[in-house]
């Protein structure tokens, strides 16, 4: 398998799949990995949106708190076989959005979402969020932005088994000057927050606006230490706008799905990013039904793994994509034939491409230390 140093605590032998990691997935033999291991398996999620990570349970909740709205639980998630256009998935935020907009909702879905990351192996979990006034309910960017960060230190009080940062999140559709004042709010509580603040997003319809136009906000973001990570390349035919924003460069890249040649993107794109080592965050389910990747097995996973890249797996939005992170793990390790020293190298090596500080990633791996001892003589190696 074309993969570098791999840990030898595991039996690689035992657990290697047949295949070399190719297009042909005909004789994957997968049946000697146990089908909790993914669950159990430590985890760190970098690429998590607050609003479309609101499970169904949560939304009920909240639906039946909100009957006037008349909104129906299909509309709000991509059930398993259910595809949609990347439009018609903006259309489900706004629904979700409806859903909401307190103080008491925005409180109540963040720490349900912190919750169920840490319920299914989460270690450390990065949020990311556009900053939201609602005039009706009086809620304001200001509020919105301390009300995740008291859900988050509340979560940790409460001895959740998890770390939380927080990203603001630059929707494109607001424009230049909206982008400038959630990096200046961005500065101001990455001061305050104690460190929960750590850096910015780039997202929200990729047609929307021009790269260009956010570069000035971006660019003071980086300058006062902020970490970048932006969606890019979501869509095919920006070539130019990508360039544009890979000269930042961001810390890490949202998707990339068409940098590569083979999708329209270029050999000098991939080998900016690669002469950059600029991870790349990798939703499997999330580009499928969201129908930017025709199939799992097309996934440009496969490209940049092979090229032995920065490769994080998340799940853009698992409330939305009814998905969870160990399902985007079985899902890579099933698809591409990865043995379980692999799935454990890529949660590892997760750790490092986090915007954590050097104690908090010093911590989480003395835990996968730990968890591994613990997993090799539960699994009888
Ligand atoms: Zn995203």
């Amino acid at each position: 398998m074309n993969i570098g140093a791999k840990p030898n605590i595991f039996n690689e032998e035992k657990f290697r799949g047949e295949n070399k990691v190719t297009n042909d997935f005909k004789a994957v033999n997968h049946e000697v990995i146990p089908p909790d291991l993914y669950q159990k398996l430590p985890k760190v999620e970098l690429h998590a949106h607050l609003n479309g990570s609101v499970s169904p349970p949560t939304l009920e909740r909240l639906i039946a708190k909100k009957p006037h709205l008349n909104i129906e639980h299909s509309m709000t998630v991509i059930s398993k076989g259910q595809s949609r256009t990347l439009e018609e998935c903006f259309e489900m935020f706004k629904v979700i959005h409806q859903l909401t907009n307190t103080e008491e909702d925005i409180f109540e879905v963040t720490k349900d979402v912190i919750k169920e990351f840490a319920a299914d192996g989460v270690k450390y979990l990065e949020l990311r969020s556009t900053p939201r006034e609602e005039k009706s309910t009086g809620l304001t960017k200001k509020r919105y932005v301390e009300t995740v960060i008291e859900a988050i230190k509340q979560s940790k009080e409460e001895n959740a088994d998890i770390e939380v940062r927080f990203l603001l999140a630059i929707d494109r559709r607001h424009g230049p000057a909206v982008a400038m004042d959630t990096v200046k709010m961005a500065e101001d509580f990455s001061l305050s927050s104690n460190g929960i603040v750590v850096g910015l997003d780039l997202s929200g319809d990729p047609m929307a606006g021009h790269s260009k136009d956010f570069i000035p906000a971006l660019q003071r973001a980086k300058n006062v230490g902020l970490k970048l990570a932006l969606h890019l390349a979501e869509v095919p035919s920006q070539k130019e706008e990508t360039e544009l924003l890979l000269t930042l460069p961001p810390d890490r890249i949202g998707h990339g799905t068409f940098l590569h040649p083979e999708v329209g993107g270029s050999q000098e794109l991939v080998d900016y990013v690669r002469k950059n080592c600029i991870p790349l965050e990798l939703c499997m389910t999330s580009n499928v039904k969201g129908q930017t990747v025709a199939s799992y097995d097309k996934h440009h996973f496969l490209y940049w793994y092979n090229l032995q890249h920065p490769c994080i797996l998340c799940t853009d939005d698992k409330g939305v994509f009814a998905t969870e992170l160990s399902t985007e793990y079985e899902l890579a390790a099933t698809t591409f034939s990865l043995n379980l020293a692999d799935i454990w190298s890529l949660s590892t090596q997760a750790i490092d491409y986090s915007f954590a500080p050097s104690s908090v990633k010093c911590d989480l791996r003395h835990q996968w230390l730990k968890l591994k001892t613990e997993m090799t003589s539960t699994l009888r190696f």
